[in-house]
């Protein structure tokens, strides 16, 4: 079995507990207006002209987007870091695009890394039907689950999707009580306002679960360059990034909650 993969990213801090090993899976059916992955949403291989610039000179070079990996091919890829880990009380992280989008590899990946003694984290829309959460769910530690949008309508505008099946399978893991974060991704002119922040804490106390911690994830506009690489229309370009300190007043609103909150992954 194969799937697509776009980047395997080493010692990463910001994706679970510890240093983690985060895997990309290619795909996604969601096309955020603030994607900082464009290179991730399609489900196929691409091939994209990087400029290099070496002594004043210009060189163009084609870069491949996408890898088939096997599941063997990248579990010895994660084991390589398994002392780091296993220090730091890490594991593996599974990200995207979104990585519910190729199920039966994610599975038999989520399966294979258990065995061999892995925390597993997966990091998603939520945007999958609810079998397929039910699936991995007994072999995932922790879901890192974004809640993006609580208006339907403005979900739909930003994302292409509507948020009914995201909320549905959020509702049912915090009914079961599966462990997860909550990450929220804050964006002007989108969704850095009140009445966002209250209708997610209306939603939390609503339907309490097994919360470890909320992430607020501040808008960086770093991912411009990669709009133009690919082509990809960008209508937020002109936003600017938001300094974390600006995102205080929502952390105190979820602290006052109950929840632990970070700013950042
Ligand atoms: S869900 Fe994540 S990967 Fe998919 S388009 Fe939105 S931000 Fe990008």
């Amino acid at each position: 079995m194969q799937a697509l993969v776009f980047d395997i990213k080493r010692f990463a801090v910001h994706d679970g507990p510890g240093i983690r090993t985060t895997v990309f899976l290619k795909g996604c059916p969601l096309n955020c207006a603030w994607c900082h992955n464009p290179e991730g949403i399609s489900p196929n291989v691409q091939t994209v002209i990087k400029t290099i610039r070496v002594d004043g000179k210009e060189f163009k070079e084609e870069e491949i987007i996408g890898n088939r990996l096997s599941v063997e091919q990248v579990l010895s890829e994660v084991l390589k870091e398994k002392v780091f880990m296993d220090s730091s009380e890490g594991g593996v992280t599974f990200s995207g695009g979104e990585p519910l989008m190729q199920p039966a590899f994610l599975k038999a990946l989520l399966v294979a890394c258990k065995k061999e003694g892995l925390h597993t984290a997966v990091d998603t829309s939520g945007y999958a039907k609810l079998s397929v959460v039910q699936d991995i769910a007994p072999y995932t530690d922790l879901f890192l689950y974004d809640l993006k949008l609580m208006d339907d309508q403005a979900h739909q505008f930003f994302t292409a999707v509507s948020n009914k099946l995201i909320l549905d399978n959020l509702i049912y893991l915090l009914e079961n009580r599966h462990p997860l974060r909550i990450r929220i991704p804050v964006i002007p002119e989108v969704n850095f306002n009140q009445e966002n922040t209250t209708e997610c804490l209306q939603f939390l106390a609503a339907h309490p679960g097994n919360i470890q911690g909320v992430d607020l994830l501040p808008y960086h506009n770093m991912a411009n360059q990669k709009y133009l690489r690919f082509k990809k229309e960008n209508s937020l370009s002109s936003l600017q990034s938001l300094p974390n300190s600006s995102l205080t007043k929502i952390r105190e609103q979820f602290e006052r909650a109950g929840f632990e909150t970070k700013i950042g992954g």
